[in-house]
């Protein structure tokens, strides 16, 4: 049943971690290394069952091939999962046994920040493995990713404006900003740097007050965010709000932010392409974070990374014209942007250095 399972979903390896002493039941799902290492955030949360906790490592994961392929990285898609209450079960026993499990995979999977981890969590795993990137700074690693991930949506922006309108002037239009967190509240500075008018909404009502004082936004309702007249809704809190009951108030021609998993549906994302609503794919908009983190294996460097998230403008556009060429919608068509790349590049049959050579070269040179 497990193997009908992951034969079914493409995955590569999964591993079941346990040590009863430190408290640790964990999941590492490996689905796919085409590309390269598999990388993917470490999330810990109190599932109900393990098979809720299996569900969500294999959809995670694999959602992380497809994220790091359209990012053009030059990385494979992972997650990992440890079955828990992040407020009550962390201990530095459960961070470095699952370090170790994670070392034992010899860089096959590298470890991140996901929901439920941070950077203190991170440094107990660093102690026992190279293979995590999301460290804290003073070991070389890239710090809070938001203002990178809300530059990327910018480029995401701008990308789709130029696909719909034919310009990239965001000055030019009104937007509609749900979520005025870390991303949100970058990404809504950026716009209006720009001149760009902004509505936004956040259920923290201090984040909003911030953003009409200090960014001179106009705020609106929770639930108001979907009616207001405007040019472009970007989802920037939770996954989801773009569904069955919102459709129909959505105003915006163009759906573009910097959440997860937008759509509640794929039906959804039929249904915005039948309406001439341009969405532009949540994980392509929102790669700056994996990027940033993606430039901690081969040692940080924030100019590279700035270069980096201006890419997002062409794979943004790629996807266009992706879907207009097959004549798909663009949910569907990030996803094969994806998989032709994965496609093309595991054709190659010239042999790779791989990551020990280049270390080896990197030795030679030293001596
Ligand atoms: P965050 O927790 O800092 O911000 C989310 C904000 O949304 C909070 O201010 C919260 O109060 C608000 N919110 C929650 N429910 C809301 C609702 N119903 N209506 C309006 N506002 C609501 O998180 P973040 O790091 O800014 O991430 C935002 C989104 O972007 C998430 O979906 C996240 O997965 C995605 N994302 C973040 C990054 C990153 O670099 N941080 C990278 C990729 C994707």
């Amino acid at each position: 049943m497990l193997f009908e399972t992951i034969a079914t979903t493409g995955h590569e390896q999964v591993v079941f971690c346990q040590s009863k002493d430190a408290g640790l039941k964990a999941i590492i799902a490996i689905h796919n290394t085409v590309l390269g290492p598999a990388l993917g955030g470490l999330r810990m949360w109190p599932y109900k069952t393990d098979e809720e906790a299996l569900n969500d490592v294999l959809r995670l994961s694999r959602g992380m091939t497809y994220k790091n392929a359209v990012a053009g990285l030059n990385l494979g898609g992972g997650k990992a999962v440890i079955i828990g209450d992040p407020a009550k079960d962390k201990s530095e026993a459960l961070f470095r046994s699952l370090g170790r499990f994670v070392n034992s995979l010899h860089g096959r999977y590298i470890t991140a920040e996901d929901v439920g981890i941070d950077v203190n969590d991170m440094e107990y795993v660093y102690r026992e493995t190279e293979f995590v990137t999301g460290v804290h700074q003073v070991h070389g690693g890239s710090g809070d990713p938001s203002p990178f991930t809300a530059f990327g949506a910018l480029q995401g922006v701008m990308a789709t404006l130029n696909y719909k309108h034919g310009n990239e002037d965001v000055g030019k239009y009104r937007f509609a900003v749900q979520g005025a967190g870390h991303v949100g509240s970058e990404f809504i500075k950026l716009l209006r740097e720009q001149g760009a008018k902004v509505f936004v909404t956040d259920i923290n009502k201090e984040a909003v007050q911030r953003c009409v004082d200090e960014l001179g936004c106009e705020a609106v309702g929770i639930d108001e965010i979907y009616d207001v007249d405007c040019d472009v809704f970007s989802p920037c809190a939770l996954g989801g709000t773009v569904n069955e009951q919102t459709i129909d108030r959505i105003k915006a021609k163009i759906i573009c932010g910097a959440a997860n998993n937008q759509l509640s549906t794929d039906q959804i994302g039929d249904e915005l392409m039948k309406r001439g609503v341009v969405y532009a794919p949540d994980y392509a908009v929102n790669a700056g974070g994996v990027m940033n983190v993606s430039l901690e294996i081969d040692g940080y460097n924030r100019e590279r990374a700035m270069r980096m998230m201006r890419s997002i403008y062409y794979n943004v556009g790629r996807i266009f014209q992706i879907a207009d060429r097959d004549g798909i919608p663009t949910y569907k068509a990030a996803d094969r942007m994806a998989e032709e790349r994965i496609n093309a590049i595991g054709k190659i049959k010239l042999p790779t250095m791989g990551n020990d050579g280049a270390r080896f070269l990197g030795r030679m040179r030293g001596q």
